[in-house]
């Protein structure tokens, strides 16, 4: 005889002792019988093995044999399967309720060896046990247990969800504090690096020693970036958390726009990216906050320039309803999958290949963390404006490009949000 042709016994119970000892029973009358150790995974062993019975300890570590064979029962595929408590439960009441979930039969642990062979044929020809209970008042007292177990379990979820939240809190704490404790040392040696810089004895050694020169350069260069990512660190979370404070007033937009592209100028020219521009598409005045704005830009154009490769071209265009600034910000590159166009977004969110994380952020696919959109989302959803991407796709040899859309309200009165007291600021 094969193994498939064997007649298969489902024996959920949690406790391996009984399993073996029934598995040695049933094992030596031909049986195959197969053990799920708790409820869950009966379930769903029943549902992928298809056994021809189904024996069912009661006390089970998550749902209970009564919740398993209720369960069981609402599926079409197990309304005839016999199930067959095997219970140590000697209680009337227990018994009723579990008659009432839906047994054909009751077996009491201990049993006879003779006895349980017996009761697996009968059942297994289709035979019923015949109980005398009250079945309102048992299925009654079942309903109660049910609702009283879903209600521990709920506490459960949501004490287990309080203590990840808890954690969740712990770890943003820890990343800001660790950020805000970084910032300080690194401006004090930004700011040493840049004196250096200019100080008349070592510009001096420079000149007889152009390579100290270059040492110098690349030193100052790397704290520059460090400032600029642990910033972003800060940022994000205070966006994250609600935590920006907007410093919303009057802002010439063309100045604002024009010192972002200005500020590009020397990575434009290096990797021979064209960039279209008009200054006067943008409104002179207009109501944000223009720091915050301006980070946008930086970002947006930095991305841009970033993920376009040598040779490409950047453009930047708005236009206004007088209601609503729409600014386009296109580019040659390598372009962004669909599936990717919200996960963007996100914090930490980066596709960015990390050999190439030393690299400067306008390298092509230079360094970044996977910040600066979600920097960007944060600002703009401040501003009660509206940002997203298009493009048909990322192709690094057909270089679809994509183009970021942000709407930024002009006629906008802000609700200030501001910082928590105590924060790092
Ligand atoms: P980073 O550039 O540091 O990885 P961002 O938050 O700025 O992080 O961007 C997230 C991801 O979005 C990037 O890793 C990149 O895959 C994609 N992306 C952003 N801007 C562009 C763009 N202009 N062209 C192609 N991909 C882009």
């Amino acid at each position: 005889m094969t193994t498939d042709t064997k007649t298969k016994i489902l024996y959920i119970e949690d406790n391996p002792l009984n399993a073996k000892l029934v598995q040695r029973v049933l094992g030596a009358e031909g049986y195959e019988v197969l053990v799920a150790e708790n409820g869950l995974s009966g379930i769903d062993q029943a549902t992928s093995t298809k056994p021809d019975l189904i024996l069912m300890d009661i006390n089970l570590p998550d749902l209970s044999g009564r919740e398993v064979t209720t369960r069981l029962r609402a599926m079409d595929q197990f309304k005839t399967v016999p199930i067959v408590a095997l219970t140590a439960q000697t209680d009337e009441q227990q018994r009723a309720m579990t008659i009432a979930a839906g047994v054909d039969g009751y077996i009491t642990k201990p049993f006879e060896v003779e006895e349980l062979s017996q009761r697996v044929k009968f059942h297994l020809q289709g035979g019923k046990e015949h109980f005398k209970i009250d079945k309102d008042e048992a299925q009654r007292q079942y309903n109660q247990e049910l609702v009283s177990h879903l209600e521990r379990k709920l506490r459960e979820v949501q004490e287990a969800n309080e203590a990840l939240k808890r954690l969740d809190k712990i770890k943003d704490d820890f990343i800001q504090r660790v950020a805000h404790e970084l910032r300080t040392p690194l401006t004090i040696i930004y700011g040493y690096g840049r004196l250096l810089q200019t100080a008349e004895p070592l510009v001096k050694i420079g000149v007889t020693n152009p390579e100290f020169g270059a040492y110098l350069d690349g030193l100052v260069e790397s704290i520059e970036r460090m400032h600029t990512l642990v910033n972003e660190i800060l940022t994000i979370y205070r966006i994250a958390t609600r935590e920006i404070e907007l410093n919303i007033g009057p802002t010439n937009m063309q100045d604002l726009t024009e010192e972002c592209v200005t500020s590009f100028s020397q990575a434009l020219a290096q990797r021979k990216i064209g960039l279209i521009f008009n200054k006067h598409d943008f409104p002179t005045v207009m109501q944000v906050d223009g720091d915050l704005v301006k980070l946008v830009f930086s970002n947006l154009i930095g991305n841009a320039i970033k993920y376009t490769p040598d040779g490409g071209s950047v453009s930047i265009k708005a236009d206004n309803d007088g209601n609503v600034l729409r600014v386009k910000i296109s580019d040659t590159g390598i372009g962004i999958s669909k599936e990717e166009h919200q996960r963007i977004f996100e914090r930490f969110y980066s596709t960015s290949n990390t050999e190439l994380h030393s690299t400067s952020k306008t390298a092509f696919q230079g360094g970044g963390l996977g910040l600066g959109l979600s920097i960007t989302k944060g600002i703009i959803d401040a501003h009660e404006g509206k940002i997203w991407v298009e493009s048909a796709g990322k192709d690094e040899q057909k270089l679809p490009g994509s183009t970021f859309v942000l709407e930024l309200p002009m006629r906008k009165t802000y609700q200030q949000v501001t910082p928590k007291a105590g924060e790092p600021n």
